[in-house]
This record gives C-alpha cells, sequence and structure tokens, in this order.
C-alpha cells in the first residue's frame, strides 16, 4: 500500500523549509507541518504598530553563509534584498564603548583588548587560518581543538573582553561548556563585521519566500514519529499518517523527544535558552558609538550580555523618526528570568541598559519579550565526540535538519543541514512524483 506522504517535514523554520524546496525540486512530493501559526521559527518577524521586530536571528553575513546564497540565488534574489549593516561591533569595557570588535582594525584601536590580548588573538587566528582546512564548519569535530572549551583555550583579556562576550551575547553559550572548535571555524568563515547583513523587511525574509514555493500546514503540531517495515509514521495533531520519508527540522531536543529511536548524537545535542527584549522607542537614541551592536562582558554585567541598536542595523525597522534596541539577556541570567512574566524581564533588562543606551526607560513606547527555549545549539565535548558517527550513519526512513546538524551557532548550518539531508536521501532512494 502507498504511503499517505512521500515526504514529511516536521517544522517550517529554515531548515525545514529548504528542505522541502529542494527536495521538491528533485521531484519528491512533500508537505511540511508546523505547529505554530506562522513559519520562520526562530527567525520569525513580528510588524507592530510600524516597527519590524526580528524575534530571533540578527543578521546574516556576506561570506562563510554559501548554502543561504545559494538558496537566494535559485530563489533569483539579488543582493541588494540582503543589504550591508555598514556599522561595526563594540564591546562595553570599564565605562566605554570600544569600537571595531572582529574587525581587523581593532588589532591597532584596541577593542577593548590588552596589547597582550591582541597578540594571543593573532597568534590564534594565524594558526587557524594556517591549518584553515582543519576548521571545516561542516566538521566540528575535526578541528585541532578538539573538544577543548572556550575558556579552556582563551584566558584573561581574551576570553573575558572578546571571546565570552561574542559567545555569551550573540549565541547565549556559557564558555565553560561550549567547545572552542565550532566558534573558530564559524569566525573564520564569516571574516570580519563589516561584511555583516540583514534582510530587507524582517529576517523573516527568506523563510516568507520559501513558504510560498512548498506546502506547509500551520497550527499543527507533530505529536510523535515511528519508524515502520516500509517508512515511517507520524502522528499531525491527531490524525496519523504514513510517509516514506520523515524529516524532523526542529531543534534536536524536539527531535528526540518526538522521535526516541533518534541516533545518540540527537538526544546529547543541548541548546542555550535565549530571552531577547525588544524596545519600541519614540526616538532614535545614542550609545555605542556608531556600532550597531554592543557586547557586554559578564565581568562587566552579569544580567546583560548585549545591545543591537535595530534602527541602525537597518533603518526601515522603524517608523519615521522613532528607533528599537533589543536587549540580551545574559546567559547567567536566562534560567532565573525565564519563569518570570513579562513586566519583571522589561524592568531588569531596561534597568541595565540605561548605562548602554542612555533615554532606553524614558524613550520607551512598548516592548517585545521573546523567550527561546532552544536558542542556538551549544557544541558540548559530549555531542563533538560523537558527531563523526552520526553524520557517516546510513539512510533511514526518518532524517533530520536543523541547525544542530553541525553544531554551528548560525541559521547558515539550518540551511546547510538541508542541503546535506536532501543529498543524503538522494543517495538512498529513486525520486517520486506526486502520487506515486
Ligand atoms: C536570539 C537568537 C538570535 C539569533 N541570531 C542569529 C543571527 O544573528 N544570525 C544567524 O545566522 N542566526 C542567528 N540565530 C540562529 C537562527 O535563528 C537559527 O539557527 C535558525 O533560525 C534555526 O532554524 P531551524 O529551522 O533549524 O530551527 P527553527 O527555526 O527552530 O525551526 C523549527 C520549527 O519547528 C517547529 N516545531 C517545533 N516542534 C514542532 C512539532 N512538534 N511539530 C511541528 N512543528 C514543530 C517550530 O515552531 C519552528 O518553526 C539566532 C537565534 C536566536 C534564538
Amino acid at each position: 500500500m502507498s504511503p499517505d506522504l512521500d515526504v514529511a517535514v516536521v517544522g517550517a523554520g529554515l531548515a525545514g523549509l529548504a528542505t522541502a524546496h529542494r527536495l521538491r525540486a528533485q521531484g519528491r512530493s512533500v508537505h511540511v507541518f508546523e505547529s505554530a501559526d506562522q513559519v520562520g521559527g526562530r527567525m520569525r518577524t513580528l510588524r507592530q504598530d510600524g516597527y519590524t521586530v526580528d524575534t530571533g536571528a540578527e543578521m546574516l553575513s556576506s561570506s562563510g553563509y554559501q548554502a543561504t546564497w545559494r538558496l537566494l540565488a535559485d530563489l533569483g534574489i539579488e543582493e541588494e534584498h540582503v543589504p550591508l549593516i555598514g556599522r561595526g561591533i563594540a564591546v562595553w569595557r570599564e565605562g566605554k564603548p570600544r569600537k571595531h570588535v572582529g574587525d581587523l582594525r581593532g588589532l591597532f584601536s584596541g577593542a577593548g583588548l590588552s596589547t597582550a590580548a591582541r597578540l594571543n588573538l593573532v597568534g590564534m587566528l594565524s594558526n587557524a587560518t594556517l591549518r584553515r582546512r582543519s576548521y571545516s564548519v561542516d566538521r566540528p569535530e575535526r578541528t585541532p581543538l578538539g573538544t577543548q572549551t572556550i575558556a579552556e583555550v582563551a584566558r584573561g583579556d581574551l576570553h573575558d573582553y572578546l571571546l565570552q562576550p561574542l559567545s555569551g551575547g550573540f549565541f547565549g553559550w556559557d564558555t565553560s561548556v561550549a567547545c572552542a572548535g565550532p566558534l573558530v571555524s564559524h569566525m573564520l568563515a564569516v571574516g570580519p563585521t563589516k561584511t555583516l547583513r540583514s534582510y530587507d523587511g524582517g529576517m523573516d525574509f527568506l523563510t516568507r519566500l520559501l513558504a510560498e514555493q512548498v506546502e506547509v500546514s500551520t497550527g499543527v503540531a507533530v505529536r510523535e514519529v515511528v519508524t515502520t517495515s516500509t517508512g515511517a509514521r507520524l502522528v499531525a495533531d491527531k490524525t496519523p499518517l504514513t510517509a516514506r520519508t520523515v524529516v524532523l527540522a526542529v531543534p534536536a531536543p524536539v527531535a528526540a523527544e518526538l522521535h526516541p529511536e533518534a541516533p545518540e548524537y540527537v538526544h546529547l545535542c543541548r541548546y542555550q535558552p535565549m530571552i531577547k527584549l525588544i524596545c519600541l522607542l519614540d526616538r532614535p537614541l545614542t550609545g555605542a558609538g556608531r556600532a550597531f551592536a554592543l557586547a557586554v562582558p559578564a565581568v562587566e554585567n552579569p544580567l546583560l550580555a548585549g545591545v543591537v541598536f535595530d534602527d541602525r542595523k537597518n533603518p526601515d525597522r522603524v517608523p519615521e523618526g522613532a528607533g528599537m534596541v533589543t536587549l540580551v539577556a545574559s546567559p547567567g541570567s536566562v534560567a532565573g528570568l525565564l519563569d518570570q512574566g513579562d513586566d519583571e524581564i522589561s524592568r531588569v533588562l531596561i534597568a541595565e541598559a540605561e548605562r548602554y543606551v542612555p533615554g532606553v526607560a524614558h524613550a520607551l513606547r512598548s516592548t517585545v519579550v521573546v523567550r527561546h527555549q532552544y536558542g542556538l545549539p551549544m557544541p558540548t565535548a559530549e555531542a563533538i565526540a560523537i558527531r563523526g558517527r552520526f553524520a557517516v550513519r546510513p539512510v533511514v526512513p526518518v532524517e533530520y535538519a536543523g541547525d544542530w546538524y553541525t553544531l554551528r551557532p548560525s541559521s547558515e548550518s539550518a540551511a546547510r543541514s538541508a542541503e546535506i539531508v536532501v543529498d543524503r536521501l538522494a543517495t538512498a532512494v529513486q525520486p517520486v512524483t506526486a502520487g506515486g
């Protein structure tokens, strides 16, 4: 008997939508199930009172995002729809923002680092550049840094005023647990901060376009996925369905819960929760010099890890004359804040932000609190140690996609995982056309 579906994709984030799009291009018949009422997952954008609020991802890059750019090219999207931000990142040190973080100019201006720390950084990056091929973003288990954590490979200023604020503020990582290899691979791939971009009209730009190309049911949660002798069975809401292949394109802990038979790697992948407080302001505010983002080291502030000036990231994000800043809770404070109400989260983070963005409380029109139970995947030693085995496992009816696949803290890894799963399926099954 033919299954109800050829391919069922669970999750309409970037990984699931890109997988569906690519499989469809190969002649497979695909249906995507999404539990939320909108597509996009952690790249969703809210539109409220003329403000365009990026609830998850903030930016992408000109380099190191090859799978994303391939998708954009497939969809006929020109670079002008992914404008350069054109401003840098600053780090807070002893009462001041220090500019040029993640930029060669920072080696001269300091970027908050002592001379010794800058020399350490040059040594670390030169070493990694010489062995660049070993720092493949697709193979986090093969980097020369093995399972050493960020805190183990970088000490003093280099840790406190560069690697901790970047990985804490942007990825929500705990540097005593997160391995350094995937961070260095990501930094080498992306290059200087001047190459950073954002999507026109909101970070959901690409997921919205992809969703127009594929069949998606929103508001339908998949409850369980079981392998059968001929494929897989899933329960979509309350409806049991069969499929030749199911691709679980959800964060690893969700995939492991839906499909307990998943490989050990899926069970071991860890995510860090994150909280973003987006402040819709009646005017743009000063702070962080000309930078569009300010990383706040944990040694300077245990509660607030970063500020993004959304109106500088892209002026189209706010109504004429208005402003918007996003406050990111620090990895150490998230656990304590997650269960608090929106008002308490706003009160705590805005009080901390006043130091970096003077006048923020006064200019506030309203706030949006976003809690990400699964913020970004964190490369732990346990996950890295068994990822190699996961990467070469045989193709089976339940496959996976998602940013955790290569343990890279970036939407690019969601796009890349779609290419990997589609290649795997192409080598294992003949294309089946709709109704076939
Ligand atoms: C605060 C934050 C900031 C970030 N900043 C950046 C950045 O600046 N640049 C960058 O490149 N990346 C950034 N990222 C990472 C990026 O957002 C993610 O890597 C990417 O969006 C992950 O896509 P995904 O498809 O793997 O997962 P998701 O986007 O999580 O998609 C999974 C989807 O599955 C759905 N789902 C879950 N359970 C079920 C179920 N049972 N049934 C059906 N559907 C289900 C979810 O609703 C969701 O839509 C950031 C992430 C966060 C949280």
